[in-house]
């Protein structure tokens, strides 16, 4: 079978080629064909987000990694900010985020995720293109398969695998190194140093990136994920996702050779161009299915065939169904579901800005002592027990002066804060001190009160926070 594009194959090629796939469908392993065009560009483009994940961890902020998951330590260093689990009511609202605006995407444009950011197409994609340029084009691939194992099968398995288990081991290991210093694992990993837990998870996204990737494939999206299954959910008449349209290409025939398509006959000459190139085998001429990742290969491949038959591009193409069947379309400013999403997007992320505005790398919480609430001295004052809760969210340990706002009481005394208390990174410490106010100077039986903690630290960078808390006496 011919590696030509669709432009250098002949209409009988084309036939012969689709008879070939057609024999193949419901194949284990579908062997799409790969062809240059618009949106297979696009999906390059798209996939090439991919190159964070990998190059990611080796970025640095200051002294550590810009972004690291340091689940050991419980804190999620993100440039300058540190997460501690005391700020993870912030995950909720963008795990809430993403979910919405994965669900915006699907309602608008279908699984538009699958089709160029998901994991698991784009490195099906790249083990399909290592295996096209190792075996050669589907027709080949399919032969190959059959043949009994020879010298020359093997060394070519042997290349392929090779390869597949490269990717996928870098694979495992870029995702570990999110949760540890990149730079510290390559130098564990050689020196044979790691954590068990890392060399663990390596070998899990190996194998589980070498399995999906390599022979899974298009199976995951049918039958693993769960966003194939509820995304039809979403998608509704008015989406916009690769369609056929159906009255320009119905009825479809076959093109005889040296004639024009005949007077009543569709622009869809069925030649299956759209569907030997599907990375999942769908026949986009039936419809929206669940199996379709809205990639657009399909749209190139059709659009290569109308170029060579001299029809208008965009048989297949972006577009709603009720767009195809000629009805009116609603503009997005109009769908009710649009500013539903919307107000649901803008209300998480204006939650995870103000929790990242307003935190602070240092903490304080007051509790103050239930029993007693006060105590009468002997020498006429009131005291007042107080544990202070300081929470260090730095990457080092550094002390903190302790101090109360004493200007609306005469006389206040405080025990237990004389001396600097050294705070430990990404933990609470608590201190006890007793705050004492003579009797007489107290004008009600409440009055508010506030612990400052400032604190210095090595590179001579201030830190300030600041509590409010109640002072307790005897009825006045
Ligand atoms: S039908 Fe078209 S858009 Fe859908 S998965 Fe197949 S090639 Fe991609
Ligand atoms: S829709 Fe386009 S690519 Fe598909 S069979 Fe018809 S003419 Fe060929």
């Amino acid at each position: 079978m011919t590696e030509k594009t669709i432009q250098e194959q002949s209409i009988e090629e084309l036939y012969a080629e689709a008879s070939e796939h057609k024999v193949n469908v419901g194949e284990v392993k579908i062997h799409a064909k790969r062809m240059a065009g618009k949106f297979r560009n696009i999906k390059w483009l798209a996939s090439s987000v991919w190159l964070v994940f990998f190059l990611g961890p080796y970025l640095r902020y200051g002294d550590r990694q810009a972004v690291l998951f340091d689940i050991p330590n419980r804190q999620f260093h993100i440039f300058g900010i540190t997460i501690l689990p005391q700020d993870l009511w912030m995950l909720s609202f963008i795990l809430l985020f993403f979910a919405i605006l994965l669900a915006v995407v699907t309602a608008l444009a279908g699984r538009v995720y699958c089709g160029y950011f998901c994991f698991q197409t784009i490195w099906t994609d790249i083990f399909t293109w290592i295996e096209e340029k190792l075996e050669g084009a589907p027709a080949k691939r399919r032969k190959l398969e059959k043949e009994k194992l020879g010298l020359g099968k093997i060394v070519v398995k042997i290349k392929k695998f090779s390869l597949w288990i490269l990717i996928s081991i870098i694979t495992g290991l870029s995702f570990v190194a999110w949760f540890t210093d990149a730079y510290d694992l390559w130098q564990n990993l050689f020196s044979l140093q790691a954590s068990t837990v890392a060399y663990f998870t390596i070998l899990l996204f190996t194998a589980g990136t070498f399995v999906l990737a390599g022979f899974l494939r298009e199976q995951t999206c049918f039958w693993l994920c769960p966003y194939a299954r509820i995304q039809a959910v979403m998608v509704d008449t008015t989406s916009i996702v690769p369609s056929y349209d159906v009255p320009r290409g119905e009825k479809r025939g076959r093109l005889v050779k040296g004639k024009d398509i005949p007077e009543g006959q569709g622009d869809c000459i069925d030649c299956g161009q759209c569907v030997a190139v599907c990375p999942t085998g769908v026949d986009i001429r039936g419809g929206q299915q669940e199996g379709c990742i809205t990639c657009g290969l399909c749209i190139d491949a059709c659009d290569a065939v109308m170029e060579k038959i001299n029809k208008p591009k965009g048989l297949v193409r972006y577009a709603s169904w009720d767009g195809i069947m000629g009805k009116k379309e609603l503009p997005l400013f109009k769908r009710p579901r649009v500013w539903l999403y919307s107000a649901i997007l803008m209300v998480s992320v204006i939650m995870v800005i103000a929790g990242l505005s307003t935190m602070q790398p240092l903490e304080l919480k007051i509790l103050h002592a239930r029993q007693p609430l006060f105590v009468m001295q002997s020498d006429g004052t009131v005291q007042n027990r107080y544990t202070l809760k300081i929470l260090n969210k730095l990457t080092h340990d550094f002390p903190v002066k302790i101090s109360v706002d004493g200007s609306k009481f005469n006389g206040l005394t405080i025990i237990g804060a004389e001396k600097e208390v050294m705070t430990h990174h990404g933990t609470v410490t608590a201190v006890t001190i007793f705050v004492k106010v003579p009797n007489k100077n107290l004008t009600e039986k409440s009055q508010p009160i506030h612990f400052i903690i400032k604190g210095k630290t090595k590179d001579g960078q201030e830190y300030t926070s600041k509590r409010e808390s109640m002072f307790i006496g005897p009825n006045k």
